[in-house]
């Protein structure tokens, strides 16, 4: 009796399971049966039907059990089924198809060994056969940033690159410059500026409202006596009249920079060069500039040297540790890579006064504070080389925070800044770095941060163009990542409910052009009366610079682990 209620209670409990199973493994090797036999017959291949009859099998597992092993694989197998199909039909909606089924592998299967495989199969679609460059960039890029121990990587990187280069030479075509008026008007060059050091120099062109430009670099000409050339033309662009049009810089990079008229209806700014070629260039917005990054990579690699050469010392725990006590290195030192400069960024200032609720409390001053009092923990505790880009109450624009860390060579930019929002309820930390914005609130950050319009911040091309600028995305986010879970668990010892609003990828302008990794962090908010209180604080600013110091100590920990 017993031994026949047992059998029943396995029947119910395990058989219908153990069939589905059973069921599932067939559908998969029958679909997979049927792509191989259409694989190997190139007269098969030619029929529609002969695909659609593959792929329908292949959904039916993805419909029946979605959430199963063989639905990933089928999505994938149905992906690369439509990509076989467009090859012989030309149709595009077959190409939607295969994006189609490839997204819903990594969104539905994010963790999946392909799906990182399914993303650059997204890639290559929108890069071989939709030719949509802006899209490609896209898809490459979410590899390095979603999947960033993944195998496809490499592959990922050797693609953004190639992109990267034919994005910049269809710029003027590609790229349309935001906010262009069609016809008629000119735009006027209102200033050229620049900031220079022996190693480093960025110019500024300023307009009173966007153009299409281009640029390139000339080789020197020996026999017009000419040096290495780097221009850029402005279209449809004029003069002011009382600019200076030749600007002697002289710092043994560039010689000087110009600005004349090329063609009736162009402007064209001319950097003569003294020791090299290689620069970058973007835009911002509000008002339209046109930033140039010229660098000397030489010095680049006696960096490298030195940093390779200090880290051959036998590491503990990721802490370079030195036979000798060497009272004159500083921690800095000992803890190798190089990093012993930082640029602390307290945002705002001057005529810009960031965020304020009333009360004569701005967040420029806020900020100020708080950064002067991270410095001094800096300098203490690591012996750091800190650099502020304004240690008192001055206006400086975006481009010229990053310029002050590229000239300074800093290791690393850190930008504070105080949040506020509409609903005052709403309170605590958020750390970002230079990315695509991901959500709407990220966004409206980053609109207020940028003293822009949401409208601007959410044109794709503008971000795209910004990203491709710095190639520290990994870092930035490790860094961010650190500063974020540090500062909680300073902050959440000693007061009470202090929100983790968590790490953000937002597009700032203050952290595009950086070449160091680099990140901003948002303290507190000011429209939340109780954390207002507290910001206010040399107590909390303490703590909140206590807490930055323990990242930067366990980031430099962590990058020394994944190199030695
Ligand atoms: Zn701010």
């Amino acid at each position: 009796m017993s031994y026949v209620l047992v059998c029943i209670f396995a029947l119910l409990l395990i058989s219908p399971k153990a069939m589905a199973r059973d069921k599932k493994t067939d559908m998969l090797a029958s679909a997979d049966a049927c792509r191989k036999e259409l694989e190997t017959s190139s007269k098969d291949m030619k029929f529609r039907k002969n695909w659609m009859k593959c792929i329908g099998r292949y959904e039916n597992i993805t419909r029946r059990f979605p959430a199963s092993e063989d639905a990933a694989w089928s999505l994938y197998r149905v992906g690369n089924l439509y990509v076989g199909l467009f090859g012989f039909s030309a149709r595009p909606a077959d190409l939607d198809k295969a994006i189609e089924s490839f997204e819903g592998l990594v969104k539905r299967h994010p963790g999946h060994s392909l799906a990182d495989d399914a993303q650059y199969s997204i890639g290559i679609i929108y890069f071989r056969h939709k030719n949509d460059l802006v899209q490609a960039y896209r898809s490459f890029l979410k590899i390095e940033v979603n999947y960033p121990d993944g195998d496809m990587v490499p592959g990922a990187k050797r693609m953004l690159e190639d992109i990267a280069v034919a994005l910049g030479e269809n710029e003027a075509t590609r790229i349309p410059v935001q906010g262009e008026k069609p016809g008629g008007d000119y735009a006027t060059v209102t200033d050229i500026r620049y900031w220079s050091s022996q190693n480093y120099t960025r110019v500024v062109i300023d307009l009173d409202r966007a153009v299409n430009y281009t640029h390139a670099s000339l080789e020197p000409n020996a026999e017009a006596e000419r040096p290495r050339r780097l221009y850029v033309d402005l279209d449809k662009t004029h003069i002011k009249k009382d600019i200076e049009r030749e600007i002697p810089i002289r710092d043994g990079l560039l010689q000087r920079a110009r600005a004349a008229l090329n063609t009736p209806d162009t402007v064209r700014v001319v950097l003569d060069i003294e020791s090299m070629k290689d620069y970058r260039i973007f835009h911002l917005l509000d008002p339209f500039r046109i930033v140039l990054d010229v660098e000397r990579p030489q010095d680049r690699i006696k960096e490298t040297k030195l940093t390779r050469k200090s880290t051959t010392r036998k590491a503990r725990n990721g802490i370079l540790i030195s036979k000798e006590p060497e009272p004159d290195v500083s921690l800095a030192r000992q803890l190798g890579l190089g990093i012993r400069r930082i640029v602390i960024d307290p945002g705002h200032g001057g005529k810009d006064p960031g965020c304020y609720v009333g009360g004569g409390i701005y967040e420029k001053d806020l900020v100020l504070n708080a950064a002067k009092r991270l410095a001094k923990q800096m300098k203490e505790k690591f012996g750091f080389e800190v650099f502020l880009t304004r240690s008192k109450d001055i206006f400086l624009s975006l481009e010229q925070r990053t310029a002050i860390a590229n000239m300074r060579k800093a290791d690393l930019f850190i930008s504070i800044h105080v949040n506020a929002h509409k609903d005052e309820r709403v309170n605590g930390i958020e750390t970002y770095f230079l990315n695509m914005a991901t959500d709407q609130g990220a966004i409206t950050v980053a609109a207020r941060e940028n003293a822009t319009t949401e409208k601007n911040m959410s044109d794709l091309q503008v971000i795209i163009r910004d990203l491709m600028l710095n190639n520290k995305i990994n870092e930035s986010s490790k860094l961010a990542h650190e500063i974020q879970q540090n500062v909680l668990s300073r902050l959440s010892g000693r007061y009470r409910r202090v929100k983790d609003l968590g790490v953000k990828q937002a597009p700032f302008y203050v952290l595009t052009g950086a070449s160091m990794p680099a990140v901003l962090v948002e303290i507190g908010f000011i429209t939340n009366k109780t954390e207002r209180k507290r910001i206010t604080t040399r107590e909390y600013q303490d703590h909140v610079a206590s807490g930055i110091c323990d990242a930067v100590e366990n980031y430099v920990k962590k990058v020394s682990e994944t190199l030695t």
